[in-house]
Order: C-alpha cells, then structure tokens, then sequence
C-alpha cells in the first residue's frame, strides 16, 4: 500500500478507488503495453474477487495479478511457431511462406493508397485483376485470367456462372473432400449446379462421360484428387482425353487443379505435378489453382481459361463477394512476377526452396542441432538424428516422399515433451510417430532462435 492511500484515509480492509490503484508507479509499464482500459478491467476483477475479506489490495500482488490477467490480451493470438511437421504446406500452419519480394510489396500496399482500381495513363477507373491477369496469362498459355479468395471460391464462381441450373458431370472417383468442408458434391449443391456422377469409385471410361451428356449438361469438371490416392485396377480419363468430347458436344470442360503449380517441379527432382500451362494447353477451358499451395502465394484461388468465359466469370454478381484486396494482390502479383526467373525460383520462393532442399543439405542442420537438443534433455531422453520421409502437403501428391532428416526423441511421456515445445516463444510443431516425436528440419529456416530458446524448454521426460 503506498503512501499517497495512507495519506488519503484508505482503510486496510476497505478496497482502494480503482483510479488510485490505477496510479500506482509500478502499472505504469502494463498500462503502456497493454492500454489503460484493459488494466482498469483487471483491476476490477481483483478488487471484485477480494470483495469481503479483509485484507487490503498488497500493490505488488495486485500488478501481478493483473499482468497474468493480461498475458492472453498483450500475446497475439495468431502466433510465428516453426513447423517441422515435415509437410511443408500444412494448411493449418498457413501454408505457403511468402517471398520477401510478396513480403515487401504488400507492407507497401498496407501503408498507402495503391492503383488497386486506378489506371494511371487515363486517370480513370481500371481492374484490380489486371495486376495479375498478364502474369497468368504469360505463365500459363491461357487466353485470360481472374482472381478470387482462395480455390474454394474460384470453383464456386466458376460453376455458378457456367453451370447454374444445368448438370456438371463429375468422375465419382473424383468427388472428393479436402479439409474444411470442402466437397465437391456440396459446392455443386451452393453452386446450384445438378452433379451428374460418373464410373466408379476407381475405374470412370471415356464412354461413361459421353453417356451421360444430355441437353441440359452445362459441364465436364475433372478435379485433382489432391489428398489421397487410388492405387490398383484405376482408370480415369485425362483432360486432354475429354476435350475433343467436350467441344463436339458444346459443353465447357472445367479443370480444378487444387495445387497445381506454374512451375515443373522435375526441375527440383520431385515427381511431376500438373502444371496449369499444361491442363492449358490441353484444351481445357477454364482451370482453377490456389495461389498459397505449391504457387507458394498468398491465399487466392486463380481462375485461367478461355477468354469469352473468363469475362463471363469476372462479371459475375459473385466475384464482387469473392474478390481479393489489395494487400494480397500485391503478394500475388510480385510471387508471379518470380516465376519469369525460374532459374532463381529455389533462392527466392520459400516453398520451392523447401521443396528443393537437399537431404545432405538437411542432414547436417539435424546434426549441427543435435549436441543442443541433446544437452537440454541430459539422460532424460534418447535424442538423435533421424532419416525420416516428408509431404509436400495441401493436396500435392499426398504420399511421404521428400526423403528428410529430423531430430528424433525416444523418452516416456512423448505428449508430454510435444506439448511443452508447443510452449516455446516460438512454438515448436513437431510430429509423434512410432512412439518417437520427429522434428523435421526441411523448413527450419532459423537454426540460430530454435537453438536460443531451448533453455526455456521445460523438461518433463523421465
Ligand atoms: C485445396 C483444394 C481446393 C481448395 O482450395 P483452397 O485454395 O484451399 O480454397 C479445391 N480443390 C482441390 C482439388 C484442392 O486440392
């Protein structure tokens, strides 16, 4: 209690005026970092939680209470953490990791006024996907293109202005869901498009497509069965396969690539993942792609195609709800801009960079961490280096493939230690697999604020 209340006639055992309390010299750094009303509600809530005991509000008690109260306020709630679950595009962790050139030229968005809708020769209104209609339409062969909220949103729009009404044919082998609730019979359904399902689960002909045409088909949709994997007797009928149907019967033929990348990434020595020039140049009509899986963008669902369509799909009522801002379309349009170099791609995308990263590469970062990691559990843990396999993730080839290596940790208690890397400054996100819990260092990218904060790890193991 200080002085001032004393002075002031406070009683021990009645609760002091919360403007005084609000006073005192030792808040003063909470109220700088956390506001002024935050702590006069925190003050309340201790001076409520006292009401009726007697002893008097201890100053330091109270500052220490309230700054716990406040530690969830001043934390933000979307946290860095280090992914080293070793899929390198987890959804849940924010997927692609942005290029410092889309770092830059969306700060630069955020703080001014930008030509989002501007055309700067005629000092009148212009399009915000002309910022990154040439580069799509450069990268990838097509006619035209457009940009909405994420890939979810391009297929919506795309059905919905195509195919409203009318039937879309679909291979039941490809009538996937991706996490989230995105599935493709439901979009259909919000679409208002009649799905049309065709073949079975593994084996869809040809022949099962042209037999389902009728008057009222709008469409054809192949989609990229992205997260998993038919092995055994399959057949499915490519795109390209489709096209010569699609155009003698006049209906469009749509492409929901789900990953889909501009680059080749046999370039990097991973397998061959469809490239939207490629679905292009096969005669599809529209396809649709994600801006922050292997793209490596932000979030952003691409739309590229046939011209007449693309305009038709643009001027949709819907697009205006779907569109991007301009903070995105800046990342977007300087992650395009990249791929004009592609020989750099590996030295400036961080997604390509992960992708590419060699396993000797990786290796020796496992072991230069390893003495670290190994001293901060003493005999408490078995830590060593492990040769591990990881995913691409996001739909992109959805099998272990990138051979890795991780810091393995063998010891009692596994969810106990996962947990309190968890509660690093930097949380650390690993993965727990036959009974070992594996960090995967393909996209450690910060070797020197992994290892400064292992001293406040909290070891539990036994
Ligand atoms: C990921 C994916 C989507 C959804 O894309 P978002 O950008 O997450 O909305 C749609 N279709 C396929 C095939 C996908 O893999």
């Amino acid at each position: 209690m200080s002085r001032a209340d004393r002075a002031d006639g406070a009683s021990e055992t009645r609760p002091l005026s919360i403007d005084r309390m609000a006073s005192w010299p030792t808040l003063a750094p909470l109220i700088e970092r956390a506001g002024r009303p935050l702590v006069i509600e925190a003050l309340r809530a201790w001076v409520e939680e006292r009401r009726g005991t007697p002893e008097v509000a201890s100053e330091a008690a109270c500052v220490h209470w309230c700054t716990a109260r406040l530690a969830a306020f001043l934390q933000p709630s979307q946290r860095r953490v280090f992914n080293l679950t070793g899929t390198v595009l987890h959804t849940n962790l924010g997927r692609a990791v942005l290029a410092e050139e889309a770092i830059a030229a969306a700060v630069e968005a955020m703080r001014s006024p930008t030509t989002l809708e501007y055309d700067l020769g005629g000092g009148a209104r212009g399009e915000r996907d002309d910022h990154v209609a040439p580069w799509l339409c450069r990268l990838t062969g097509a006619e035209a293109a457009t940009a909405v909220n994420n890939n979810a949103a391009a297929v919506l729009l795309v059905l919905s202005e195509l195919a409203a009404g009318r039937e879309v044919i679909v291979s039941r082998g490809e009538l996937i869901e991706i996490g989230g609730a995105f599935r493709i019979p439901d979009i259909m359904a919000r679409a208002g498009c009649r799905l049309v399902e065709v073949g079975t689960t593994n084996r869809t002909h040809l022949q099962d497509y042209a037999a389902a045409i009728g008057p009222d088909t709008a469409a054809i949709m192949k989609v990229h069965p992205s997260n998993y994997a038919i092995q055994g007797f399959t057949k499915s009928v490519a795109a390209a396969e489709l096209v010569p149907l699609a155009r003698e019967k006049g209906v469009a033929l749509i492409e929901d690539l789900g990953s889909g990348t501009l680059a080749d990434l046999e370039t990097w020595g991973l397998p061959h993942e469809p490239t939207a020039r490629e679905a292009v140049a096969s005669g599809v009509d529209v396809v649709t792609f994600s801006g922050d899986k292997l793209l490596g963008g932000p979030q952003a669902g691409l739309v590229v195609g046939r011209k007449p369509l693309i305009q038709r799909i643009a001027r949709n009522q819907m697009k205006r709800a779907l569109r991007l801002d301009k903070v995105r379309l800046a990342a977007l349009e300087a992650t395009l801009r990249l791929y004009a170099d592609p020989g750099r791609l590996a030295e400036r995308l961080p997604t390509i960079r992960a992708l590419a990263r060699p396993a000797a590469e990786i290796r020796a970062v496992a072991e230069r961490l390893l003495p670290a990691v190994q001293a901060a559990f003493g005999d408490r843990a078995q830590v060593s280096v492990a040769e591990v396999r990881g995913q691409i993730g996001s739909g992109a080839l959805p099998v272990d493939l990138l051979p890795s290596f991780a810091i393995a940790i063998n010891a009692k208690g596994l969810d106990r230690i996962a947990d309190n890397f968890r509660r690093l400054p930097i949380p650390v996100i690993g993965r727990i697999g036959d009974g070992t819990l594996y960090f995967d260092l393909r996209t450690l990218d910060d070797e020197a604020a992994f290892i400064a904060q292992l001293d406040k790890l909290h070891v539990v193991a036994g």
